[in-house]
């Protein structure tokens, strides 16, 4: 079985860099606007990649200054989406024109090239080299996981700026075995973290994300279209909304039910018996930006894990979610300094992680600690981290054979 895994890392971007890289963006989104233009015009919607390709790549290499692979990335972007909708009518759903503006590009191995401590980019003025910001120690990062394992390839990246910072959102596959998973280890039972979130929806305490990028599209559509029939006001709106929404639901769930899936696979995987969850009750008062509609996913993706959970003999359990974004997996100091968005750096020791990552480590460990009383055979003794675990006083043990 095929695993994907997207993982985040921040880029440390000189200023002229920055410049050409924030060009390069722009240019990337007018190049998939254009084609989505193309793409809309007449009647009938152009899906096929190939006649898109014909019809448009002239006049944006033309146009722009992108490498000719970023041009086609773009196109694809564009024809993406462009099926998505086609496909959603299809269905009789409601769908709007595509249009872009998140600031991203696509890169493959052909606009770029991986190294191990630094990215070479194609921009529209030729190669840059950038260089990843990696913690000291590689011992717990998600990336250190998925990207320094030759088990897993790198299929290409995805660069996102957001508040003046740069990061690559790294595609990675491999081929993998559940049956025997290659971490089980010494049959003591284990635990897995996973922190909900806007930016990410979930991320798990051995560093694997999802991210919100396909759920917030559609979230914000249906959304829309929810506000615009409450507005008419009418005493059956409740009942429209009801109507409206059945279609656009299902959309929702199937990707809900792909991320539960990701999650038991990586609980199964890293013979983890329990999954942990942070409670779910006043969610959206401490995520000042989620929605309704991210309340609403969040309480499906419990349910729909704690349902496979249990066809797979994992437990699935909650813990006081109190401090665990503030508070440092490391060492356990709470400040609500310590977190700055998505990047968690403690104020005492130093330790530098995904804010998301950092919290799905404190949920883990919350509830070891809350469940060591059991003295049974069944009380985990650790939350499972990328490598290695961390024992109920928040200690780090490494996995067997590597002294880290
Ligand atoms: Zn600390």
């Amino acid at each position: 079985m095929e695993v994907r895994r997207t993982v985040p890392v921040k880029l440390d971007v000189a200023s002229d860099d920055a410049a050409l890289l924030c060009e390069t963006v722009d240019e990337f989104l007018w190049a998939a606007n254009y084609v989505v233009d193309h793409a809309w015009q007449g009647e009938y919607k152009t899906t096929s990649k190939a006649q898109l390709q014909e019809e448009t790549y002239d006049d944006v290499r033309e146009q722009t200054r992108l490498h000719a692979n970023l041009v086609q990335n773009a196109r694809n972007k564009a024809a993406d989406a462009v099926q998505g909708v086609v496909a959603r009518w299809k269905q009789g759903e409601y769908a709007g024109k595509p249009h872009f503006s998140q600031p991203t590009a696509v890169y493959d191995k052909r606009c770029a090239t991986f190294h191990d401590k630094y990215v070479s980019l194609a921009t529209v003025d030729g190669r840059i080299e950038v260089d990843y910001v990696l913690p000291d120690e590689d011992r717990d990062t998600p990336h250190s996981r998925y990207l320094d394992n030759d088990d897993y390839e790198v299929t290409g990246a995805e660069l996102h700026t957001k508040d003046g910072e740069w990061f690559l959102y790294f595609r990675t596959k491999a081929e993998m075995e559940f049956d025997a998973p290659e971490q089980a280890t010494t049959g003591h039972s284990t635990v897995l973290g996973v922190d909900l979130g806007v930016n990410q929806l979930a991320v798990t305490s051995t560093g694997t994300f999802w991210s919100d990028d396909e759920f917030d599209h559609w979230r914000r559509e249906y959304e829309e279209r929810r506000g615009s029939l409450q507005q008419c006001g009418s005493r059956h709106a409740h009942e429209n909304i009801q109507a409206v929404g059945r279609k656009e639901m299902g959309r929702f769930k199937m990707m809900l039910h792909r991320i539960a899936n990701g999650i038991i696979e990586e609980a199964a995987e890293n013979g983890c018996t329990v999954i942990a969850f942070e409670e779910l009750t006043g969610i959206r008062d401490r995520l000042s930006s989620a929605s309704w509609g991210h309340k609403w996913a969040f309480e499906r993706l419990y349910e729909y894990v704690e349902y496979k959970a249990e066809l797979h003999g994992i437990d699935v359990g909650q813990v006081v979610p109190e401090n665990t974004s503030r508070r440092c997996s490391h060492c356990g100091f709470t400040h609500p300094d310590n977190r700055d968005g998505e990047d968690f750096e403690c104020l005492k020791c130093g330790y530098e992680n995904h804010a998301d990552y950092n919290a799905a480590k404190n949920i883990g460990l919350r509830y070891l600690r809350r469940n060591q009383t059991g003295s049974g055979g069944g009380a985990p003794v650790g939350v499972r981290l990328n490598r290695g675990m961390l024992n109920a006083n928040g200690e780090y043990d490494p996995p067997a054979g590597h002294s880290g």
